[in-house]
This record gives C-alpha cells, structure tokens and sequence, in this order.
C-alpha cells in the first residue's frame, strides 16, 4: 500500500507550504494540510482528532482552518476552529470540497489543494486580517499521516 507522501513530489509538496505562506501572509489565520492515505474512521472524527493532535485549537483567535484528505478514499474534510464560526458557514466549506472535487476525479490533488487554500485564504482574509505582530502559529509543511 502507498504512503500518503508518495502522491506529492516534493516539489508539489512545496508549491503547497509556499500558497500556504502565501495566503497566511494577508490573515492571522492558520491553514494546515493533513494527508492520509486510508481512513479507517468517519472521516469527520479522523479530522476532528488530527486537529487535535496538531493543537490546532491553540491558536490565539482561534482561527485554524484543517484541509484533511483520506486520498485513497478521495474524501475530505475541512475543518475550522471556533472563531471562524461565528463568520464562515458551514456552506462555505461545502462548496470548497465541490469545488476539490473534479481536481481530485482527474487525480490533480496538488490542484484540488491549491484551489482550497486560495478559497480560504480569501475567506479567512475578510474575517482575521494579519496583523503587524503576525507569527506563523502553525507550521505550514504539509503533514502526512501513514
Ligand atoms: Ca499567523
Ligand atoms: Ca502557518
């Protein structure tokens, strides 16, 4: 069975990390990717955990966002901590994983993921604009589980 990493070059692994940066540089938001191969859960409680196991509820607005994908699977799930709530609907991230769809159908997983980022950069901009002292609370290398 393949391991997660082996669907990402490292080259596509870093166009991910760089749109990460990219987008985080105009929010205080913190986006993260998660990588499995399989899930052998819901998907929604395997996201929920892994956002966990990143601390991701430990950002000071409380404003971390989880792209997590079981890529064997072709699912995934994006989650949102509580101050984004409050301002993103639930159809917002809906219409993202759509969107990740036909991307990830034609097995452009770096594109689907771009696409996500882009999407939530551009949300999470409206909401939490960066500020002068913005640190980069969350790593913004891809994680990959096994
Ligand atoms: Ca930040
Ligand atoms: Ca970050």
């Amino acid at each position: 069975m393949a391991n997660a990493a082996d669907y990402f070059s490292d080259e596509q692994q870093l166009l991910l990390k760089n749109a990460i940066a990219r987008a985080e540089k105009h929010t205080s938001g913190e986006i993260r990717i998660f990588i499995d191969s399989k899930v052998k859960s819901e998907i929604i409680d395997r996201a929920a955990e892994v956002f966990e196991n990143l601390k991701m509820h430990e950002t000071k607005l409380h404003n971390g966002v989880l792209i997590y994908v079981a890529i064997e699977n072709r699912q995934f799930a994006i989650i949102g901590d509580s101050g984004i709530h409050q301002y993103v609907s639930q159809g917002f991230w809906d219409k993202v994983k759509e969107e990740m769809i036909p991307f990830f159908k034609r097995k452009d997983y770096t594109g689907g993921l771009l696409h996500a980022i882009e999407e939530t950069g551009q949300k999470l901009k409206m909401y939490f604009p960066v500020a002068k002292n913005d640190s980069d609370e969350l790593s913004n290398e891809v994680v990959f589980g096994d």
